[in-house]
């Protein structure tokens, strides 16, 4: 089976020291990436940490992709004890950080501890340096890159940071890389904060030997790539702005509709007229990513995509692309999650009957991202303050909503209900069958199967780490067992171990069968929950039993 090579490097950035361990046994069961970060997540971080606490630990990995030249391989993974969630929780970023972070030698870094200086801390292929920054509190992204290309010569490229949002331990803080670049959702930027650590810096040119087989099938994906016609490439993620809005919905004005009377404004060929160059992310010949801008009001950004598009404008109201592109590059600069800082301005725009004032939302975005006012309150999420603002706590496990939208894609609503990261898209994109009618849309009934093979294969995804852009277009299953020289059934069996040590963390944070919960009913809800336990090995009450995972984990039998 392909796995990642490269040692695990520890930086202590309370005692500022560093080591290096060899975790072959570990990178063999689980690949890279979301395998291994999680894998060690649950074995080294307290069941009972508090996420912003020294305890703590975050993973920044590298799969064993990431040294291919082939296209949708220019990502990196994030995982920590997510502040918004509550549990064991892993993103991933684009951009052009992976073939530097693989050229320190290392394939996962893990960040503990907490300074008591704010740090930038230096990882190369000859060691690590820690350097005190307090001249660099409260800077921005740019502002960060800009100081350390100043100094060293480095690139955005070379770089993770965060903004203020993160300093200041936004529960929704991004941590950025390449400036606009999001390892977004669940605040683990907000982790970083809590260490005191602005920026992590990556170069080297010492990449562990990986032996890639079948390297004509990553020529055949990559040409695939290149000669792509694809709405994507032209309009990433926002084609699905007016698709969505005319066929299935849109959520808008803080869920309360499910179409936009103004879509045609915030469409794909809305942003499309804004994009002035191509865009991509390392080797990826795709190139769907959309730098924008409008020279009249001043607006340049990255972005937005398809579900910023959603939350700063129809679920906030707003009928305006470069208002939205505006909201998205705010959110960049000071290190947010567009996705649930727009839902949450959308929350609090529906307790004030404000909908659609992006001056008000505008001053928001810099409120909650300096704990200012309101924004304090903002700052925790959904979760923590829709009693507060009197609105309905649109959030699974913490997790705000993503636009594809449960109510109308059932499989899609039931994978948001059970899902480790709550009511996140990327976990099962279990959407993409139910839009293309590769199943039905409507009911749960029968897809609790279904759902675990997507969630399964979307983790092995993950450790690879593969853009999700590549899979259901270029990147099938015999394309899965080229790649890793495995059995597709073989190949789900990791990610089934990946969804289960989640699981297990979490039940020893106490979570159950009641947290797997939807804000609305769906079509035989309950027993497709109880059939997706059964099938996962896990008990009505939806915990892992001990012996699921004794096999594969520390202090499992808790
Ligand atoms: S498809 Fe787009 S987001 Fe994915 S790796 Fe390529 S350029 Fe980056």
């Amino acid at each position: 089976m392909l796995h990642a090579n490269g040692s695990l490097l520890t930086v202590d950035v309370g005692d500022r020291t560093a080591e290096t361990t060899n975790i072959d046994d570990e990178l063999e069961e689980f690949v890279g990436g979301r395998g291994v970060s999680t894998k060690l997540a649950h074995d080294r971080i307290p069941f009972d940490a508090d996420p912003l606490g020294p305890e703590n630990r975050v993973y920044l990995a590298s799969g064993p992709l990431q040294q291919s030249s082939m296209s949708f391989t220019g990502r990196m993974n994030m995982t920590g004890l997510s502040p918004l969630t509550d549990g064991l929780l892993s993103s991933n970023a684009g951009g052009y950080l992976s073939r530097n972070f693989v050229g320190t030698g290392h394939s996962v870094v893990e960040v503990a501890g907490e300074s008591d200086e704010l740090l930038a801390v230096h990882v190369t292929d000859e060691g690590v340096e820690f350097e005190e920054v307090p001249e660099l509190a409260g800077a921005t992204v740019p502002e960060v890159t800009e100081e350390m290309n100043e100094r060293y010569g480095l690139e955005a490229e070379n770089l993770v940071t965060i903004g203020p949002a993160g300093e200041n331990e936004v529960r929704f803080a991004a941590a950025m890389t390449y400036d606009e670049r999001a390892f977004g959702r669940g605040g683990l930027g907000a982790i970083l904060g809590s260490k005191n650590v602005k920026c992590l810096t990556f170069e080297g040119d010492s990449a562990p030997d990986v032996d890639l087989p079948n390297e004509d099938v990553h020529m055949d994906v990559h040409r695939q790539a290149a000669t792509s016609d694809d709405i994507f490439r032209r309009q990433g993620t926002t084609h699905l702005v007016q698709v969505l809005n005319d066929n299935f919905s849109l959520p808008t004005r803080y869920f309360s509709e499910m179409s936009f009377e103004h879509a045609e404004k915030i469409n794909g060929d809305r942003v499309e007229e804004k994009k002035y160059k191509k865009a991509a992310c390392s080797v990826c010949a795709f190139a769907c990513k959309l730098p924008t801008r409008d020279e009249e009001r001043g607006v340049e950004t990255e972005g937005p995509e398809f579900e910023t598009v959603m939350a700063f404008g129809s679920n906030s109201g707003v009928g305006d692309i470069v208002d939205v592109m505006k909201s998205n590059g705010l959110c960049d600069d000071l290190g947010m999650d567009t996705i649930s800082c727009g839902n949450t301005i959308a929350a609090y725009l529906a307790s004030e009957d404000e909908f659609g004032n992006v001056e008000l939302i505008h001053e928001l975005i810099e409120k909650i991202a300096r704990r200012e006012g309101v924004g304090d309150k903002l700052a925790e999420g959904i979760d923590r303050i829709h009693e507060d603002l009197d609105v309905e706590n649109w959030s699974v496990k913490g997790m705000d909503f993503a636009a594809h939208d449960g109510r109308v894609v059932h499989g899609q609503g039931l994978s948001y209900a059970v899902a480790n990261r709550g009511a996140d898209h990327m976990y099962s994109t279990l959407m993409i069958p139910e839009y293309n009618d590769v199943i039905p849309a409507e009911g749960t009934a029968g897809k609790a199967d279904f759902l675990i093979d997507h969630e399964n294969r979307n983790a092995v995804r993950d450790c690879a780490v593969l853009c999700q852009f590549g899979l259901g277009r270029v990147i099938e299953e015999d394309v899965f067992e080229a790649l890793f020289e495995e059995d597709y059934e073989d190949i789900l069996a990791i990610g089934d171990r990946i969804v289960n040590l989640e699981r297990h963390f979490s039940n020893q944070r106490g979570r159950d069968a009641d947290d797997d919960r939807l804000p609305y009913d769906l079509p035989d809800l309950e027993s497709s929950i109880q059939e997706y336990y059964e099938a996962r090995g896990w008990t009505d009450d939806g915990i892992v039993p001990g012996d699921l995972v004794a096999d594969f984990a520390q202090a499992a039998d808790d």
